[in-house]
């Protein structure tokens, strides 16, 4: 079941779009399927009597699940056929794995007869089958390809239940867009590089409202015209660093130790385009909590476009990536002069 929502904000579950801005980004190993055009995959069915159903469930589990590569979690493995297939009696349907798994139907009936005792190959029917990839993205598009593929195994997406319980204050997040685009179109009116990256501490104000206030840690620009790898990232992360290096110099051994190795733990990073493949590392490295960012580099970009660096198994650290959409910021920045020369550079 999915949780009721947290989020004052509407939440748009099949795009992924919260308040209409925000769009998360990612990795595309946890995606779910586009409802009307899903990505198809084959599987092998194989008909049983159901005195045979627990020894094929078990079959499933133990030797086939754990080595087959196509997950099918979100089918359900048996069906009972309708009445008018029955003239063998009940009849029940089961998935029994994906053709990449085994890829002929000769293969199917070896693999059963050495691993199933009851298997019966005149009756088994092995067929070839095509359903849905990934998961239905809502429980409608679960009932509605139950009917056209194979029934659907509903819970819940997962994802869902991180949407509407992601809360955003948009207010504070327009802002800080739109601090950006003032940067970057100060920096293209000095004729310099219009890329801007800025890291802050969320906050709550001291007074009784108590509210959510961001307070700004470091501003990076791109100084890469003095050494290549002066990317805006690297350079706030520098900043960030520094402040840090003083602030250990003047602080106690005590306080050193309580303190924080990694430099952006959990902090929020906001930058005017998607960030390159060593811009992403070094705030994968750096811990951050959360990013935004406004334009998509489609050939560079490691965290929607290429890589999902920011989402990535294997890597030690993941975070939030979210990009801001709502076309009245968006077209301000397409608006700042030099702002798409950032498509022949890594960001
Ligand atoms: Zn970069």
């Amino acid at each position: 079941m999915v949780k009721a929502s947290n989020n004052k904000n509407h939440v748009d579950l099949e795009n992924a779009v919260i308040g209409g801005s925000l769009k998360q980004i990612k990795c595309p190993t946890s995606k779910v399927s586009d409802p009307k055009n899903p990505e198809l995959i084959s599987v092998w069915t194989c008909d049983i009597r159901p005195i045979q159903t627990k020894s094929i469930i078990k079959l499933m589990a133990e030797e086939i699940t754990p080595y087959d590569e196509v997950s099918l979690v979100h089918v359900k493995r048996l069906k009972k056929l309708d009445p008018e297939e029955k003239t063998r009696g009940v009849v029940i349907r089961a998935i029994l794995c994906s053709t990449e798994f085994l890829t002929s139907k000769a293969e199917v009936c070896a693999f059963m007869k050495e691993k199933d005792t009851m298997f019966d190959e005149e009756f088994s029917n092995i067929q070839r089958h095509e359903l849905p990839r990934f998961l239905p993205p809502t429980k409608e598009t679960a009932l509605l390809w139950s009917t056209q593929y194979w029934p659907m195994s509903w819970k819940g997406n997962p994802n869902h239940q991180t949407l509407l319980t992601t809360e955003f204050d948009l207010d504070i997040e327009r802002n800080m867009v739109l601090k950006l685009e003032q940067l970057a179109s100060e920096e293209a009116k000095l004729g310099k590089v219009p890329i801007v990256t800025i890291i802050a501490k969320p906050e709550r104000s001291s007074d009784e409202l108590n509210k959510p206030i961001w307070q700004i840690l470091a501003i990076g620009y791109d100084t890469r015209h003095q050494y290549p790898l002066e990317h805006s990232v690297m350079n706030v992360i520098k900043l960030i660093a520094n402040n840090e290096l003083e602030r250990r110099q003047n602080s106690t051994q005590e306080e050193q130790d309580d303190s924080d190795n990694y430099l952006c733990h959990n902090l929020l990073v906001y930058t005017t385009h998607e960030p390159c493949v060593m811009c992403s590392m070094a705030l994968v490295h750096s811990r951050i909590g959360r990013l935004v960012y406004v334009k998509d580099s489609p050939k560079t970009g490691a965290l929607g476009s290429c890589y999902n660096i920011g989402d990535r198994d294997g890597l030690n650290w993941k975070f939030d990536t979210w990009k801001w959409i709502n076309s009245g910021e968006v077209q301000k920045l397409e608006n700042i002069p030099n702002i798409n020369l950032a498509k022949s550079y890594n960001v």
